[in-house]
Order: C-alpha cells, then sequence, then structure tokens
C-alpha cells in the first residue's frame, strides 16, 4: 500500500495531481471499451502533456516494474488498449492531451503531429492547405494519430493510398527504458539500414509509446465521382472491379462490399440511415473514383464503366450520388456497420483477408462452414473488397446468446471456422484491426514458429522487463 502511495505521488510529482487520475468515476471511461465487453482495472490514469512527460512516467514505470498500456481513442476493436484483469496494477497512459500539430510542410507534403491528435482533425488541417492525408475509417472522430499508427490502421482508402505503414515517414517513440527515439524524419528515401520506424507501426503499443509522428501527405483530390450498385453476384463483383482498376488505375480509391443483411441492419438499426437502392439485392458495393482534374471527366468514366457493366449482366440496379451530400449520405450508410452491428446482436466479427482473386471462395466457404455448424447464426459481411479485406461476422440475437452456456466455445469455434478457411487460401485472420486481447491465441495457431521467434526476440531486446502492454500481440 506504501508502494502504491509512493508510486502514485512520484507520478503526481512529474505531471502534476490533476494528470493523475485515480477516481473511480475519472477512470470509468478509460478501463472499458467501447464496445463494453473488455473491462478491467488499472492502478491510475495519466495524462502527459509532452513527450518529456511521456519519457517520465515510462521511467517512472520501469523503475517499479509496473505494466503501461498505452490509450489512444480506445475505439480498438480487439480490446487492445484497455486492462484485461482485476490486478489493478496496470497504469494507462492516455496520449489525449498531446495534440499539437508541430508543422505542416506542404512543399514536402508532410505533416509533424503529436500521437493524440485525432484523426479527422488531422485530414481537416492537411485539407487546409489543400492536401490529404489518407487513410479514412467508421471512427476517425475518436481514434487518434497514436492509436491508427500503434494498429496499422487501414480503412476505406487502401485501395489507392494504402495503409498507416505507407502513410508514415517518421515516429517520435518513448522507450520502455524511457530513451526517447527522434525518428521524425520527413523523408521519401532513407537506406540507413534498417527501417526502425516499421517496428513500432502496428506494435499496438507493446514496443514503446508513440507519441508523435511525420505524416505523409498527398494532392487533395478536387473531384469525386462514386456509385451504389447491385452486382448479380459476388463474381460479378469481382469482375466489375476489374474493371474499374483496368480503366481507373490509381483514381480507383474505394471499392466496398456488403452483404444483404448487413445492409439491412444499417437501415433498421441507425437512424437517418436510407436504403441507397429502391430494390433490396443481395450484394452491395459502393465504388468511388477521386482526381484532382475534371468532374465531367471523371463522371463520364465512372458512368461509362457502370453502362458496360449493366449491358454485360454483372449489375442489377446502381444509384450514382449527384451531389456532395448524397456522397456523405452513400458515405455514411458504409460507415454505420459498427453502430448498426453493436445494436443487432452478438456480432462474432472476424478481421480475416486473402488474396483479391480468392475473395468469392473465401465468402463461399466461410458461409459453408458456419452454416453447417452454426444454423441459427445470420451471416453479416461487410468488406474493403479491393483489398481482399473481409468483415464476415456471424451474429446471433441478444436473446439466443444469453441462452448459449459455453459462450467462449462458441465463439472461439466460430472464428476458428472463418479464421481456418482464411488461413488455407493463403490469407490472415487479422487484417487491419490488430491482435489486441482477441487475437493472441490465433498468433499461436496461425503464425509460423520463425516468425514468433522473431517478434519475441524484438520485444525480448527492446522491452526486457515486458512493461509494455504486456499480454497482448504475443502469445507465452
Ligand atoms: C466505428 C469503428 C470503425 C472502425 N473501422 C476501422 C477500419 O475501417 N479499419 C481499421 O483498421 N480499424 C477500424 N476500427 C478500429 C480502430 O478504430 C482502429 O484500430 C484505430 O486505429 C484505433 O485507434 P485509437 O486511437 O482508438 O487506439 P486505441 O484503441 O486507444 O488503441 C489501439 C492499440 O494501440 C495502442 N496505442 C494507442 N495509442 C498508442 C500510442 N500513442 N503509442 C503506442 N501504442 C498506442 C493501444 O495500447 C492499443 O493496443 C474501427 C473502430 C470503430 C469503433
Amino acid at each position: 500500500m506504501s508502494d502504491r502511495a509512493d508510486f502514485l505521488s512520484r507520478l503526481e510529482a512529474c505531471l502534476g495531481a490533476q494528470s493523475v487520475l485515480t477516481a473511480e468515476t475519472d477512470v470509468e471511461g478509460f478501463v472499458e471499451d467501447f464496445k463494453g465487453r473488455f473491462k478491467g482495472t488499472a492502478l491510475c490514469v495519466v495524462q502527459p502533456g509532452s513527450t518529456e512527460d511521456v519519457a517520465a512516467v515510462v521511467r517512472l514505470c520501469a523503475e517499479h516494474g509496473v505494466p503501461l498500456i498505452p490509450q489512444g481513442g480506445n475505439t480498438s476493436l480487439c480490446g487492445g488498449a484497455v486492462p484485461s484483469d482485476e490486478s489493478g496494477r496496470p497504469v494507462i497512459l492516455s496520449l489525449s492531451r498531446m495534440r499539437r500539430m508541430r508543422t505542416i510542410d506542404a512543399v514536402n507534403g508532410t505533416m509533424v503531429v503529436e500521437a493524440g491528435c485525432v484523426l479527422k482533425s488531422v485530414q481537416d488541417a492537411a485539407a487546409e492547405v489543400n492536401l490529404l492525408y489518407p487513410v479514412s475509417l467508421g471512427a476517425e472522430g475518436s481514434c487518434q494519430i497514436g492509436g491508427t499508427i500503434s494498429t496499422n490502421a487501414g480503412g476505406t482508402n487502401v485501395l489507392r493510398y494504402g495503409n498507416t505503414r505507407e502513410n508514415v515517414l517518421g515516429v517520435e517513440v518513448v522507450l520502455p527504458d524511457g530513451t526517447v527515439w527522434d525518428g521524425l524524419r520527413g523523408l521519401r528515401k532513407d537506406n540507413t539500414g534498417i527501417d526502425l520506424k516499421q517496428i513500432f507501426i502496428g506494435a499496438e503499443g507493446t514496443l514503446g509509446i508513440v507519441t508523435a509522428a511525420t505524416l505523409k501527405l498527398h494532392p487533395l483530390p478536387s473531384c469525386f465521382s462514386l456509385a451504389w450498385f447491385a452486382p448479380s453476384s459476388i463474381d460479378a463483383a469481382m469482375r466489375v472491379m476489374s474493371m474499374f482498376r483496368a480503366a481507373a488505375s490509381s483514381k480507383l480509391s474505394a471499392f466496398e462490399l456488403m452483404n444483404r443483411t448487413q445492409l439491412d441492419l444499417v437501415i433498421r438499426h441507425v437512424r437517418n440511415r436510407k436504403a441507397p437502392l429502391a430494390n433490396s439485392a443481395d450484394w452491395n458495393v459502393l465504388v468511388e473514383l477521386s482526381d484532382v482534374r475534371e468532374q465531367a471527366e471523371l463522371d463520364d468514366l465512372l458512368q461509362d464503366l457502370l453502362a458496360q457493366a449493366i449491358e454485360e449482366g454483372l449489375i442489377l440496379d446502381a444509384v450514382v450520388a449527384t451531389n456532395d451530400s448524397q456522397r456523405a449520405e452513400l458515405w455514411e450508410v458504409r460507415h454505420s456497420v459498427t453502430e448498426a452491428n453493436k445494436s443487432a446482436g452478438i456480432g462474432l466479427s472476424t478481421d480475416c483477408a486473402v488474396p483479391v482473386s480468392a475473395v468469392p471462395q473465401f465468402i463461399d466457404q466461410a458461409t459453408l462452414a458456419v452454416r453447417s455448424h452454426y444454423p441459427e447464426m445470420d451471416i453479416v459481411i461487410v468488406g474493403h473488397m479491393g483489398d481482399g479485406n473481409i468483415h464476415f461476422i456471424p451474429t446471433i440475437s441478444f436473446e439466443r446468446w444469453k441462452a448459449i452456456d459455453d459462450k467462449s466455445a462458441v465463439s472461439a469455434g466460430v472464428r476458428r471456422l472463418v479464421n481456418d478457411v482464411a488461413h488455407k487460401l493463403g490469407g490472415t485472420f487479422s487484417a487491419e484491426h490488430g491482435i489486441g486481447q482477441t487475437g493472441v491465441l490465433a498468433m499461436a495457431d496461425y503464425k509460423s514458429d520463425v516468425e514468433l521467434r522473431l517478434m519475441r526476440l524484438i520485444k525480448q531486446a527492446i522491452d526486457p522487463q515486458n512493461i509494455m502492454n504486456p499480454g497482448r500481440v504475443l502469445p507465452r
């Protein structure tokens, strides 16, 4: 007890008492994930305001052997940013006060921002100087740059601009012994040995705390052309995607898929969401082109491709957004899936990616596997089809879920069936959400011994005391 009190008073001496939260009412929003699926207890929540503050906290934790959980916007879908048990030992380090945008260099196409900047505010700041930070996802109004870097977030623009990893040129990291590594270079080319920043991108806070980053900016598209269409089958959707890729090349920025069940859930559970097409269809695709040139050229390209696909019988019905508010409405339907699924029941979500060409096989085989073992489940499908990343979400009503005795066996069994299909097709069980708490066992199942050994060696070398987000990512 006196150790605890001594430790807390040393934290307060570093940060000021107002930045060390211990009261239950103050910490409750930090110890539970946004879906209410993961909850634990923490010693306290600290809210440092600068990199030096973070370093001081980490040094203190290292000295006392206290585990640290970095937390950004707490939008992780795999319980990565909250404590996993009731030990009350870890310190949650919230980056929320570190929201300074340090510099923007429009000529270099870079900006340096602190880890706690909300993704949307970074996109807006880049747009003010006519540039684009392209990482975009449903949680962009809450998730933070540090969180998106630590999970290597994907989202709806990966097809054209790549994952977060492709859009980060440098990072500043506080290492587990409190050393600050300033790797905030804004270089497009740098071949000076191992690319160290990549070790921290996607590490989910297990190797250090990202305190700032140099982000890569792109020309801001001035025109968008978007359509929502119903392909005649999933194979037809693949053929349409190939047509768009061939004709639109890098102008193709999104090709998002959802099945009828997913769209129905959005319409039913999220206020003000309307069905894009008059008749409901088995499959729905949102396709978007973007460019910095003429709007009319882009619209013509979209219309021509849709017309060709309709003529070939690949598309049953389509609607084209004719103004910004229609475009925003259609994107809102796409971005509402997580909210809808949360209200609809228990969704045993998965985050598989397979080679793009194997998407139809993945959907067929996973559907067959789940239906034959769990016929009572609805199959909800939404995905970034252009990246081969399909969220296959067997879903069950709250009442039926309540009646199941061994819930963890069912949820593990369902995920196993789906992940096995992806694995056999050369895919992965975690495309963009990361590992967090939910994926640790799957790491043991699906990663090779060599990969696990290399990851453990890196972890051991950088964090020998295992104080950084312990129990996440790597199986024991
Ligand atoms: C509605 C909704 C839609 C989503 N859509 C997508 C999507 O399309 N694509 C996608 O990839 N994800 C998606 N996600 C998941 C989530 O938004 C992302 O994983 C996001 O990158 C997490 O950012 P965050 O700031 O909330 O991080 P948190 O949830 O706070 O943390 C995530 C992980 O990163 C670690 N971490 C956080 N900040 C730091 C830091 N500064 N340094 C070191 N480690 C840190 C945490 O310890 C944790 O392990 C969605 C989530 C929601 C709720």
